[in-house]
């Protein structure tokens, strides 16, 4: 293998860059060539390709966002889309491909993939919803950010005595809302795994007043319910009066952590190794703090576990 190339799609994560530098400077350090699609399929669609140097992926390991730019491209989704895709990567010398991205941005890779075309699928959303791997690039990022979020919110909750609902992101993935509720401290975390009960809800709010509790916080994962939806539901089963914050994008900015910058940096190198290897049709993830790959056709047929003992400890140490 000479040359291979690297694109980012579908949501963008903090750490994306991290996990592109790795791949552009381990490909070279390799003497490979290491192409840059720019966003996401449909630059590789519309051949928006050019050649990374060392250089040009300097002063990038903290910055969030992601360099290459993301995109969503419909025609990817089809099989004559999929095929100016392939046509793109031959015209241009590139014999491997690293797709840094989430569940969407894997199924082009695994198009690809079953087309003949060797890709590498790098874990790349703040949900931390891709099935292969423990952890996602982006995740800690955003549940850092969500956390400093939390313990703003508490202040003011505090100071107001007031139940608060926060609505963080995750799609249909509750991880976002039960880390960040356990780290928080929150009282109470739903999570679109599991159906919630309004008057275990109503119960708990009650007992954290009767024993003098000055404010309570309630974390809202965007696939169970919005959180202006949730307040009103809570209205009118006990007449609970709250304030509303919707974080929204705030939750996929700021400069990566050291962690998803580590994590970045070993998952991107070993796409590249892999396809160095001749394994193409890989998703790489980290398990046990191991790197690991499987089929990408496998990876994708499983589902992303949340760790339901987390949950309950989170249940039980809000009591
Ligand atoms: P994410 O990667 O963050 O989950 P999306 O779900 O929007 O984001 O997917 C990103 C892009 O991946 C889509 O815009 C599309 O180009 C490509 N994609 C998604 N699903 C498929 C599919 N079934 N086949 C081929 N390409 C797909």
């Amino acid at each position: 293998m000479k040359r291979i190339g690297v694109l980012t799609s579908g949501g963008d994560a903090p750490g994306m860059n991290a996990a592109i530098r790795a791949v552009v400077r381990k490909g070279i350090y390799h003497n490979l060539e290491v192409m840059g699609i720019y966003n996401g399929y449909s630059g590789l669609i519309n051949g928006k390709i050019e050649k990374l140097e060392l250089g040009s992926v300097g002063d990038i390991i903290h910055r969030g966002g992601t360099m290459l730019h993301s995109a969503r491209c419909e025609e990817f989704k089809t099989k004559e889309g999929q095929q100016k895709g392939i046509e793109q990567l031959k015209k241009h010398g590139i014999e491997g491909l690293v797709v840094i991205g989430g569940d969407g941005s894997y199924q082009g890779a695994k198009a690809l993939t079953v087309q003949g075309f060797p890709c590498v699928g790098v874990p790349g959303t703040i949900d931390n919803d891709i099935p292969g791997t423990e952890f996602t690039i982006g995740f800690d990022t955003a549940l850092n950010t969500v956390l400093d979020a939390i313990d703003k919110i508490r202040d003011t909750a505090s100071s107001h005595e007031r139940t608060f609902i926060i609505e963080v992101m995750g799609r249909d993935a509750g991880d976002i809302a039960l880390w960040s509720g356990l780290a928080g401290g929150a009282e109470t975390i739903l999570i679109p795994e599991e159906n919630y009960d309004m008057n275990d809800i109503v119960e708990r709010l009650n007992k954290g007043n009767e024993r003098g509790k000055k404010h309570s916080i309630i974390i809202v994962a965007e696939g169970v319910t919005s959180g202006n939806k949730f307040a009103e539901e809570l209205k009118e089963a006990s007449n609970i009066e709250t304030r509303v914050s919707v974080l929204g994008h705030i939750q996929r900015g700021g400069s990566p952590t050291a962690s998803d910058r580590v994590l970045a940096s070993r998952l991107g190198a070993r796409a590249v190794e892999l396809l160095m290897e001749g394994k193409g049709g890989r998703a790489v993830g980290i398990e046990k703090n191991q790197l690991v790959d499987y089929d990408i056709i496998e990876a994708l047929s499983r589902k992303h576990e949340l760790n339901f003992d987390m949950y309950k400890l989170s249940k039980e140490l809000s009591i």
